[in-house]
């Protein structure tokens, strides 16, 4: 039933997403005052807490991102009126053919759509049609940008790649990221190969296995709040990219990462307090409000209630979504809330 719930959220989400690349642009209906972006740094620590918490996290995200950008192809492809068949027999293509004609359907809606999300740009580099073998070139990554890993880490985006491209071909795909901005890269790089090519799943498997965190949020946001570019596009995103993120992840286990959620949030709150007293005060109801804003993450709002302790309204948060419970992911951002008020608010 909340599976049910969340793919519908994901749908939801690229439906509204396209609309914004095949129409003009509409306003914001969703966040009348803090708009349709959020810092990068929020999308960056939902993730990254949950990768240090969640061992399977990584094949959550690449999961999560395989199998919705699966499910929205087919609606791309439906709305742009191209026939499901149009890569009929794909692997007999010549390789000329094969590039302009997957080069022209992904850069006119996959590249444009991710660009005007500011999730990077996306451009296809090389196309093996006979061995199903694809390479993808993505500069200004939302997922690294800002962060530095020991290993890549962009898994929802290999995800995306593998999964888009077998929805275009009818063709099991399985993508590894080979050069990452986040370990010093250039650019992000993908490597995808058809699935029945057992060395592909094998490294993919290692890829999501082996990966190990190290998510610094006070350096992280600290960047963010001083204004600090992260990317030449900036440092700022569209909200549907971080709900396609979070919700992508909890279609694979939802009870598992609503847990983790807010444990989650708690220990970001944590780390953050001395950023946030430092340049917001020690006031919860001012230097909340105040932090929350900054990043255009969500309205937050501190009355002090009865019993010595505050009310807490939370709104425009982009957790808050389409068909998914309210509660379901508005852990994360109190969990985060709890830590900073009693640390806030608590002995020094
Ligand atoms: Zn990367």
């Amino acid at each position: 039933m909340r599976a049910q719930q969340a793919e519908n959220a994901i749908d939801e989400i690229w439906s509204k997403a396209l609309d914004k690349i095949m129409k003009a642009d509409a306003p914001s209906q969703d966040r009348p005052e803090l708009g349709s972006e959020i810092d990068l740094a929020v999308a960056q620590a939902g993730s990254s807490t949950l990768l240090s918490s969640v061992p399977t996290f990584t094949k959550m995200l690449y999961s999560g991102g395989y199998n919705a950008a699966t499910r929205n192809t087919y609606l791309v492809l439906r709305r742009l009126g191209m026939p499901t068949d149009f890569f009929w027999k794909f692997g007999y293509w010549d390789e000329k053919r094969a590039f302009e004609t997957l080069d022209k359907v992904i850069s006119r809606v996959f590249t444009a759509l991710m660009s005007k999300q500011k999730m990077g740009e996306l451009q296809l580099v090389a196309v093996h049609p006979d061995t199903a073998t694809f390479e993808i070139a993505f500069e200004n990554c939302a997922e690294c940008a800002g962060l530095t890993a020991s290993a890549p880490m962009c898994f929802f985006h290999g995800g995306s790649f593998a999964g888009m491209l077998a929805a275009m071909l009818d063709e099991g795909l399985s993508a590894t990221e080979v050069e990452c901005v986040a370990t010093g890269g250039e650019r992000c790089r993908f490597m995808i190969r058809s699935s029945d090519d057992r060395a592909s799943v094998v490294a993919l498997d290692r890829w999501c296995a082996e990966f190990e965190c190290h998510f610094e949020p006070e350096r992280r946001f600290g960047v963010s709040l001083k204004n600090q570019m992260v990317r030449p596009t900036g440092n700022m995103v569209d909200i549907h990219y971080y709900q396609m993120l979070l919700a992508g992840a909890f279609l694979s286990n939802i009870d598992l990462i609503e847990r983790a959620c807010f444990e989650a949030g708690q220990a970001i709150g944590k780390s953050l307090l001395d950023t946030v007293r430092d340049m917001f005060g020690d006031d919860p109801s001012v230097a909340l409000p105040s932090f929350y804003k900054s990043l255009r993450y969500a309205n937050v709002v501190l009355a002090p209630s009865d019993d010595g302790g505050f009310e807490i309204k939370i709104s425009e948060a982009p957790e808050h979504f389409g068909s998914l419970e309210r509660s379901s992911l508005v852990p994360f951002l109190s969990g985060e809330i709890e830590s900073l008020v009693s640390g806030l608010t608590g002995p020094l």
